[in-house]
């Protein structure tokens, strides 16, 4: 039921060769675990999202996890306010590295139709942003696309030995 069965001749004979960076990319990649920062409508969407009809599962990224120290993914989705950046500061701060960040719509990314003073008009101002998805809201397809890019990240930044944590080096 395992591995062995799905490649038979490795079993007692064959091997496998690849790098170990490559290895634990491959791992990373495979199991992200976002850390859903949903502050509005957008939010929505990601939930759908998660649920059986578009099954992020079959990315490998189904376990959300609330606590940022469980984390390697923060999916913000939703309006930021001036009171609600520092928050959001903190939990990117408390997740591990190697992380990455995708902006979920355009209140996030760009302020939105929102173009007043609390609110943030792009989280990049204070923060890195690895993919940004357009949209008032993006569709669920839309960031499955994202998480997408993100593992191709994940693979060419192991090729080329992008990563600092030091199990990958
Ligand atoms: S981009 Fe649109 S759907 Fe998303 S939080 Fe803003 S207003 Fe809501």
């Amino acid at each position: 039921m395992g591995l062995e069965t799905k490649l038979p001749r490795l079993t007692g004979e064959g091997f496998i060769t690849t790098k170990v960076n490559e290895l634990i990319a491959w791992g990373r990649k495979n199991s992200l675990w976002p850390y859903p920062f949903g502050t509005a409508c957008c939010a929505i969407e990601m939930m759908a999202t998660l649920s059986s009809r578009y099954d992020m599962a079959r990315f490998g990224a189904e376990v959300i996890r609330f606590s940022p120290r469980q984390s390697d993914l923060i999916i913000v989705s939703g309006r930021i306010s001036l009171k609600m950046m520092p928050v959001l500061l903190q939990i990117y701060s408390q997740v591990p590295e190697p992380k990455w960040v995708i902006s979920m719509g355009a209140c996030c990314s760009t302020g939105g139709v929102f173009n007043t003073y609390p609110q943030i008009q792009g989280i990049d101002q204070f923060m890195p942003v690895d993919v940004y998805i357009p949209g008032c809201p993006p569709r669920p397809e839309s960031l499955i696309d994202a998480l997408v890019h993100i593992q191709k990240q994940i693979e060419s930044d192991a090729k080329a030995h992008k990563f600092t944590s030091a199990a990958a080096n």
